[in-house]
């Protein structure tokens, strides 16, 4: 038995090794014409697929169904590519690929480096970009959104093209398409303000919309249809069913563009979900067919592994994976003018290519916004040490990781609906929440032994950091409330999720929302809401009326986090030498200092402290105090009333005290107000 068992294991080795070699020995084509090349005159295709013995072109009318109406032999050119030329204009036509491997023909699929395909992204399509290109889009500009544009300056807003404009009351013409979230003027039934214009009301700096490249898991040719889209199919395309014409290439890119471009003129930025971890097909993808297994990461005995739980995991450190995505990356922002990224399970990805698509893309936009989740789904045969995960942010250059120490340190674990958090009650997580506080760095009063995930600090600046409370993955704050303190009043959870909601945008890092949190959306308790459609996942306008207070708190919270510095450090150092927390002498409650005297240089600091304290109990605390101070309402107007010694703090309340001197001391250009 040890005998056959060590021969298996030999045979698996052996063959893992193999496979390994055979993707070493392929070349990496250097060159920057991957996929289609298109004039008037002329379409260059090149593919590259170094184990193909022959490759065909086959070009149609039609982006589905039909026969092709001509088929081109490609010829072998350099580094493993194939190429085809064809001397007259293509404009229209739509063309698929197919190797021939080991003497068999691989199925006809997508050039992986498509621009624009027809419905369901089935047959690529040859367009001319520049008609793409919506009215004024040559004007098109990334608005600043402070001073320098720091990561730390940035505050997120996370969306679902879909969700923001499919409820009948979000009054847009174009509901769930991308031109829905281009309109502007569009208002609920009691006349306040939808779509663009509420996100641009609320005050965030970027908007993060949910995956839309083309993706799998609808169907083009219906409507009504519903998902989140973490399938990635053509990743350089558009997703078809937030356009209007999904059978025309050109037009979903048009209509992305104008999206984009509106945006854009009301002050925002938008930041692309990418999924470059895994593709919706593993034997029958693009890639496999063309180059099989090496764009994908393989298990010892050969198979696909599977570090996403979606049946594969690509492997970014191979050269021609890792020149894809950097090249995808890039065509967004150039072609797009995207001004950020999310990566979908960067855990899965090796830290050379992610610092590698950081540097380049710092290069041309240098304010460019990246971060991803430093984790997997499962086990990847890559070792830890290399790759993008939470515990090495601090190797990452210019790209934040989520922290879910915060995340669940607030609300409670995200994998156990009833487990509390800070804000629900749960006092243990005092520590985990003001490791979330401190951006995730070391800090002489944070004790380590206490904090729920991290035993020890993992990033290197607060722009390494996301702090949140809720995204799209599992319960929506207001339901993980609901669910997992059932016992409380409606308006005790409204103190509860104020309180979560205050905490993320007073902490340092980089602040990321959920849509629609800031007026109570609920997902009536549906934990993972992917496919589930407009009657769970539409963001309900009407919302926004009936939970209008609850909404102007967290504009103003937006509000005085832009207007004061001292929320948005940018130094672990800076980060130890201004945050000094209070004794509080009661577990749930979190009291500390915000020294605010180095912004006054700036002169545009009229606070010299902020003093920010968290009852997260049951029960009214008093707690000391040192020093007099200002009531800030709800992150709005200063109080006349001066706090002194001490401040009587009511259950689940968040108080912000500013110390405000003489203006004369720090007014020197003049006065203010
Ligand atoms: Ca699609």
């Amino acid at each position: 038995m040890k005998q056959l068992w060590m021969l298996m294991a030999w045979f698996a080795f052996s063959s893992a090794v193999d496979a390994q070699y055979k993707f070493d020995v392929y070349p990496t084509y250097k060159g920057d014409d991957l996929g289609l090349t298109y004039t008037s005159t002329s379409s260059v295709f090149r593919i590259w697929s170094p184990p193909a013995s022959a490759m065909e072109l086959k070009l149609y009318t039609t982006g589905t169904g039909g026969v092709a109406k001509e088929t081109i032999q490609m010829q072998k050119r350099e580094s493993g590519t194939w190429v085809a030329v064809v001397n007259r204009d293509l404009k229209g036509m739509f063309y698929t690929v197919r190797a021939k491997i080991n003497d068999q023909w691989s199925n006809e699929v997508t050039d992986p480096y498509a621009k624009a395909t027809g419905i369901n992204g089935q047959r690529a399509q040859v367009i001319d970009l520049k008609e793409t290109n919506p009215v004024g889009w040559e004007n098109d500009h990334s608005p600043n959104f402070s001073d320098q544009n720091l990561p730390t300056d940035a505050i997120i807003y996370e969306l679902h093209i879909r969700d923001a404009t499919i409820d009948e009351e979000s009054g847009a013409q174009h509901k769930g398409k991308f031109l829905g979230l281009a309109e502007t003027g569009t208002k609920n039934k009691a006349g306040l303000s939808t779509g663009l214009d509420h996100i641009k009301e609320l005050g965030v700096t970027h908007v993060h919309l949910l995956p839309f490249y083309d993706y799998n898991s609808v169907d083009e040719t219906k409507t009504g249809q519903y998902n989140w889209g973490y399938d990635p199919v053509n990743y350089n395309v558009p997703e078809g069913s937030y356009s209007t014409d999904a059978s025309d290439g050109g037009t979903r890119i048009r209509e992305l563009k104008q999206m984009i471009q509106a945006f854009h003129q009301n002050g925002l930025r938008v930041v692309m979900d990418v999924v470059y971890n895994h593709t919706a097909l593993t034997e029958t993808s693009n890639f496999n067919q063309l180059v099989p297994g090496y764009y994908y990461r393989q298990k010892p005995d050969g198979s696909f592994s599977d570090a996403t739980a979606c049946g594969n995991e690509t492997a970014s450190e191979r050269a021609m994976m890792r020149k894809f995505m950097l090249e995808s990356v890039l065509y967004w922002v150039k072609e797009y003018h995207i001004d950020g990224f999310r990566f979908d399970l960067m855990g899965v990805h090796d830290i050379q290519t992610m610092n590698l698509i950081s540097d380049t893309l710092h290069k041309i936009k240098p304010d460019i916004l990246l971060y991803g989740e430093g984790w997997t789904a499962g086990a990847s045969p890559y070792p830890e040490e290399k790759r993008a995960v939470k515990k090495n942010a601090h190797l990452l250059k210019g790209i934040a990781v989520f922290s879910d120490d915060i995340r669940d340190g607030i609300k409670g674990s995200v994998f156990d609906i009833k487990d509390r958090g800070f804000a629900t009650g749960k006092t243990a997580n005092t520590e985990s929440v003001k490791f979330g506080i401190v951006a995730s760095l070391p800090h002489l009063q944070i004790d380590m032994s206490k904090v729920n995930y991290s035993k020890e600090p993992y990033a290197s600046s607060p722009a390494n950091v996301i702090t949140y409370a809720e995204c799209h993955d599992n319960n929506i704050l207001w339901d993980k409330i609901a669910l997992s303190v059932p016992d409380a009043s409606e308006e005790e959870r409204k103190k509860m999720h104020e309180l979560a909601l205050t905490i993320v945008l007073t902490s340092q890092g980089i602040p990321f929302l959920h849509a629609g949190s800031e007026f109570l959306r609920s997902k009536f308790g549906e934990e993972n809401s992917y496919n589930k459609g407009d009657s769970v996942n539409a963001i309900r306008w009407g919302l926004k009326t009936k939970n209008l207070a609850l909404y102007q708190t967290v504009a103003s919270l937006i509000k005085m986090r832009k207007e004061h510095g001292a929320f948005r450090l940018t130094s672990s150092r800076s980060v130890n030498n201004n945050i000094r927390f209070l004794d509080t002498q009661v577990e749930g409650v979190i009291a500390y200092k915000l020294d605010m005297s180095f912004f006054k240089e700036t002169k545009k600091e009229t606070w010299s402290n902020c003093l920010i304290i968290f009852n997260g109990t049951s029960q009214s605390q008093t707690i000391q105090i040192p020093g007099e101070w200002k009531l800030v309402n709800k992150g709005k107007a200063l109080s006349d009333k001066m706090v002194v010694k001490q401040i009587l703090v009511n259950p689940r309340e968040a108080i912000i005290l500013a110390e405000v001197p003489e203006q004369r001391q720090y007014y020197l250009g003049g006065s203010k107000e």
